[in-house]
């Protein structure tokens, strides 16, 4: 008899950045259909998968905050961005053999439905990956707050942070090559060390709601399907 899944349903964080591949810029559609494939198998071997997408690979409101734009408007365009990676990723999905459901926190209902709890329960629970698009709907947050929101809301066993390294480490390894990476982590630990884990609102609402945080490579191939068997490299935090 196959072993049941490890996590029954998980929030899976897809930065922008991920998407970009090797490039400085945009979706790398190869890069794009890795993730989608390693999403699907994930799904058929039994974990529901609500993925939030971050926006960071086409446009950022801080950046556009930066360059003298109303923050608030430039935020409005970093949550399209979002759509249109939910779109992208809703589209690899397909093709890779599965189902995705691209649900937006702003209704745009001619590209994608619009998200709401009960609606991205049912797409869940009916075996979908439901994509999360628009971050929270809000500007002034950021898609790693609206990660451990939906995690929090649709009552995830983990959520897990698909990064470019494998870990969390006390000093970012790609300036510090000696910089110690820690296996595990507390909240506390990881507060009291000011290891940016995730956003402050959104590391506050995951250990508010005791929602384990995985920090993992999400460019290694194969990396999804370790963390979901408990086997891969990565960084647990919780309790
Ligand atoms: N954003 C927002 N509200 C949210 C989530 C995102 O306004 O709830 C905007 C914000 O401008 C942000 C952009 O969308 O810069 C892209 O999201 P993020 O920077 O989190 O993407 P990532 O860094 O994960 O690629």
């Amino acid at each position: 008899m196959p072993e049941a899944p490890k996590f029954k349903r998980v929030l899976l964080k897809v930065s922008g950045e991920a998407l970009m591949g090797e490039g400085a810029f945009g979706i790398d559609v190869g890069v794009l259909g890795r993730i989608a494939g390693e999403a699907v198998a994930a799904a058929r071997g039994g974990t529901q998968i609500a993925i939030v997408v971050g926006g960071g690979n086409l446009f950022r409101g801080v950046a556009g905050a930066a360059r003298g734009m109303d923050r608030a408007r430039a935020d409005h365009i970093g949550m399209l961005a979002t759509v249109m990676n939910a779109i992208a990723l809703a589209g690899a999905i397909d093709e890779a053999g599965g189902k995705g459901r691209a649900l937006s926190a702003i209704p745009m209902e001619a590209l994608c439905g619009t998200y709401t709890r009960a609606r991205a329960l049912e797409c869940l629970d009916a075996g979908e990956i439901v994509i999360c698009a628009a971050g929270t709907g809000n500007p002034f947050f950021t898609t790693d707050s609206a990660a451990a929101l939906r995690a929090a809301e649709l009552n995830c066993d983990a959520l897990l942070k698909g990064t470019q390294v494998d870990g969390i480490y006390e000093a970012d390894p790609r300036t510090n090559p000696g910089a110690r990476r820690f296996d595990t982590l507390t909240f506390a630990e990881a507060l009291n060390r000011d290891l940016k884990v995730m956003d402050t609102a959104a590391f506050a609402l995951a250990r508010d709601n005791a929602i384990p945080i995985i920090v993992f490579d999400i460019n290694e191939t194969g990396s999804l399907d370790a963390v979901l068997a408990g086997t891969g490299r990565a960084t647990l935090v919780s309790g």
